[in-house]
């Protein structure tokens, strides 16, 4: 990984920022975007802009060529078996409602159970919640081990004969996590229940083979791995998209239209109502190329050097605490933590002087940050193109902000 090469590929990295050198740390809202995707994106509005799967003329097909290109790059990149389990969605909260609607309210009933666990993003509680809401089923939560770690021996006892689906993040966005999702697979489907998985922040920072892994869904964002927002993905088996029922209804996922009823396209296309984001699924055809090139396991091991080198840094500091393990080798490029006697809101807009940007907040994962008794934290969040320079901005950053909130 030549990073300071790849860093290049990065205009928005090169600018100031209140004066100073700009870090961007924010990777887990949204990643920044390579000139190889915004020519892309550029060169499609410029040459072959035309709606899909409607018109025969050459920029009709041309467009329609390129965004099934994307999805079937898509399913290699997941290592998914058919090209027709890839759906285009706005990103992961779209994916996971759609589950949740379109399966959910056929699978679940009174009296089931639907297993989540106490550090998902709201876009993996909500959509469950209210499913619990429509059908009587009951919300239950995995807990944490003190580390911050999935507490395997509480999701053996909660996965039972009453759970119908289980949903869980691969990576979570504020303890920075690696779920063992192969492991819960297995338990959800001893008790013959769905297995969804959120991918939001492991698909942009590692390789993921949802075969392997045997989950029955995976949904994703394209911004955060390089792509452009409003574009994501959910991936489905096979066998359960053709029980699974649309969500959205009208224009591309038609068959046929009577007057008083209408018959739905075949796979994939009976998921994508309306003039999809044709420019968006290409982009992000463009972001994979880029990942590939990169390499998933390059970039994983990068982002854990980097790891390596600024937890150890970040925890020596005086009245630090890091939410998650303190071990680096457990812990992902995410980080949150706070600083005694400092608000987080305080600590960002301080860095944010310095040209580093961090998150602070609840990071839209409330019930979190309730189960761990804070309001809220602040968030580094690391990705390929950080260096250990922009990690060292960190710390001085916040020994400055500590030295002058005295
Ligand atoms: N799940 C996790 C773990 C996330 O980090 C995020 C975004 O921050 C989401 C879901 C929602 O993603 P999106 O806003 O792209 O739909």
């Amino acid at each position: 990984m030549n990073v300071e090469k790849i860093k290049q590929d990065f205009p928005i990295l090169f600018q100031e920022v209140n004066d100073e050198p700009f870090v961007y740390l924010d990777n887990a809202a949204t990643a920044q975007k390579p000139k190889q995707v915004l020519e892309v994106l550029n060169h499609y509005y410029e040459h072959n802009n035309a709606n899909v799967h409607r018109g025969v003329h050459t920029l009709a097909e041309r467009a329609t060529s390129q965004y099934e290109t994307s999805r079937e790059k898509v399913r290699q990149f997941i290592h998914a078996e058919h090209v027709c389990e890839i759906l285009f969605t706005r990103g992961t909260t779209t994916g996971l409602n759609w589950v949740a609607r379109g399966l959910g309210d056929k699978l679940v009933s009174a009296g089931d159970e639907i297993v989540i666990s106490q550090m998902e993003h709201h876009s993996n509680v909500v959509p469950w919640q209210e499913l619990a809401k429509r059908t009587g089923a009951t919300l239950v939560y995995i807990d944490l081990t003190p580390e911050g770690e999935l507490d395997l021996e509480d999701a053996r006892a909660k996965i039972t004969a009453k759970t119908k689906i289980v949903s869980l993040a691969h990576v979570s966005n504020v303890l920075g996590v690696v779920n063992p999702i192969a492991t819960i697979t297995e338990l959800a489907h001893k008790v013959g229940a769905v297995m969804i998985v959120d991918g939001a922040q492991s698909v942009p920072h590692m390789a993921v083979d949802v075969q392997a892994l045997d989950a029955d869904f995976y949904a994703f964002s394209g911004h955060k791995m390089c792509g452009p927002t409003g574009i994501g993905v959910l991936y489905g088996k096979k066998k359960w998209l053709e029980i699974m029922d649309p969500v959205e209804f009208g224009g591309e996922m038609i068959d046929f239209v009577y007057h008083d009823h209408s018959t739905w396209a075949e796979l994939p296309y009976k998921f994508e109502a309306g003039t999809p984001n044709i420019a968006g699924a290409i982009a992000l055809g463009a972001a994979i190329d880029y990942l590939t090139e990169l390499g998933m396991d390059n970039i994983h091991h990068y982002e854990q050097e980097l790891v390596n080198y600024v937890l150890p840094k970040l925890l020596e500091i005086d009245g630090v605490i890091v939410y998650g393990p303190s071990d680096p080798a457990k812990h992902t490029g995410v980080i949150a933590f706070n600083i005694d006697g400092l608000h987080p809101h305080d600590l960002s807009t301080a860095l944010d002087m310095e040209g580093v940007a961090v998150r602070a907040g609840h990071h839209c994962a409330q019930p979190l940050l309730s189960y761990l008794g804070v309001q809220s934290t602040a968030r580094a969040s690391f990705y390929f193109y950080n260096t250990k320079e922009d990690a060292d901005r960190l710390i001085e950053a916040i020994h400055a902000t500590k030295e002058f909130f005295g």
